[in-house]
């Protein structure tokens, strides 16, 4: 487009670099250097306007949900970060909003310690995609397939708020700055998936909400799981909000929320603990993985529950 270089200038310009980029910006591709004994981990996640965020969401925040929740999935596999790619889509070439992006990007990089080392810069519908690589110590990566009968099934920090701040920008009622705080700018657990390192059995960060991203672990290691829907955490927040039926469909189904859910043998549960007091993250145990297939649910009472059936619903009507 018209003015391309003269965005991807002011990319560069403050992009930072780390010792391992042998070439960043400005080549035909990036050359990085891998330390010896560790594996490459990668993950691409795209976000587009409507779809992925309300369309009112400020460019700095767009900018920071846009890597965040690729380093959630980096958190997800027990890796460092360590460089990127943005390939991004605008409308039109507009250094304003492209400075403003690049505050909220570019400030949640300097802070996992991620260089920007390339992309690429093209005219159309608001979008972004943006691909990740991290490193683990070979054989160490935090999978999917790892959980046993018997396990404990841990979240980390509250769920639901991101969902609740969707619930009522959609309503167009009363909101509240915290639950749209939580939708856009979430906290992508990476301290969390290090600490996890041979503690945890699976693990996966919860971006389409707990019963799904939980039901892909179960499927990937061949089991099923009981949840507690009275363990499951909430902030003050949400509880102010929204009645106890309605949280529980929100931290279920609602999504967004960025955080770990994991999978331990209690045996572990000590140590699992004292790792995240050291990071101060809140931990809790939601359920218990099962040996038959599927997800079960459990009220404070005793009695059986089914989330409503419209639960899986996204803000734009779709689920990616
Ligand atoms: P090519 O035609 O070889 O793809 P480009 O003109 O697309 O080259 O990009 C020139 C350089 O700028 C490359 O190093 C590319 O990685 C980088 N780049 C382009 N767009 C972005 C972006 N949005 N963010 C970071 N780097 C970018
Ligand atoms: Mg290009």
């Amino acid at each position: 487009m018209p003015g391309e270089f003269a965005l991807i200038e002011r990319i560069r310009a403050r992009a930072g670099r780390r010792d391992d980029v042998v070439l960043g910006i400005g080549d035909d591709a990036a050359v990085l250097a891998l330390p010896p004994g560790h594996e490459l981990v990668v993950s691409c996640d795209t976000l587009v306007a409507g779809v992925h965020f309300p369309d009112d969401t400020a460019p700095a925040d767009i900018g920071h949900k846009a890597l965040a929740v690729n380093l959630s999935d980096l958190a997800a596999m027990a890796a460092t970060p360590a460089w990127c790619t943005l390939a991004l889509t605008l409308p039109e070439a507009n250094a304003a909003w492209l400075d403003d992006f690049l505050d909220g990007f570019l400030a949640l990089a300097d802070e996992h310690g991620v260089s920007l080392v390339g992309g690429d810069t093209t005219r159309g519908p608001l979008s972004m995609s943006i691909t990740v690589h991290g490193l683990v110590p070979a054989g160490q990566a935090l999978r999917r397939d790892g959980a046993r009968e018997g396990d404990d099934i841990w979240v980390t920090g509250t769920l639901g708020d991101a969902a609740g701040g969707l619930a009522q920008w959609r309503a167009r009622g009363p909101a509240s700055a915290k639950l749209r705080h939580r939708l856009d700018r979430p906290t992508p657990r990476v301290q969390a998936g290090l600490a996890l390192r041979g503690l945890a059995t699976a693990g996966i960060d919860l971006s389409d909400g707990l019963a799904a991203d939980l039901g892909h672990v179960l499927a990937a290691s061949g089991v099923g799981a009981r949840l507690e829907l009275g363990r499951l955490p909430s902030s003050r927040t949400l509880a102010d909000h929204f009645d106890e039926a309605r949280r529980w469909t929100l931290q279920l189904t609602g999504g967004d929320d960025y955080e770990l859910c994991f999978t331990a043998p209690a045996a572990r549960a000590f140590e699992i603990e004292q790792a995240m007091a050291a990071i101060d993250l809140p931990v809790t145990v939601v359920g218990q993985v099962e040996a038959g297939a599927g997800l079960r649910f459990g009220t404070p009472d005793g009695d059986a529950w089914t989330p409503p059936a419209d639960g899986y619903q996204h803000f734009s009507g779709g689920h990616a």
